[in-house]
């Protein structure tokens, strides 16, 4: 029987593995910064492709992700005051 070990790492350590989304590639750290929770500090990191223009694409799509998002949020926000004004009106 074959085995296979890169299926067996991500089934058994799957917070230890961090594949790009796109190539599949072990993603590497990228920047690294401190922010406050509370009174403790805590050290992020943002991963990236080791294939520059692969983490290109992919910020590419986190970036549309999160235009969508907010239009999506300012659609229902603009509905919710619609509801209101229409309530309000009556
Ligand atoms: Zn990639």
């Amino acid at each position: 029987m074959k085995v296979d070990l890169e299926t067996i790492f991500c089934y058994t350590a799957p917070l230890m593995s961090n594949p790009c989304v796109k190539c599949g590639k072990e993603r590497i750290d990228g920047k690294t910064w401190v922010g406050k929770v509370g009174a403790s500090s805590v050290t992020y990191t943002m991963t990236i492709c080791p294939d520059p223009e692969c983490q290109k694409i992919v910020d590419k799509g986190i970036a549309e992700r999160k235009a969508k998002t907010a239009s999506l949020l300012k659609i229902k926000e603009e509905a919710k005051l619609a509801r209101e004004k229409l309530l309000a009106a009556s």
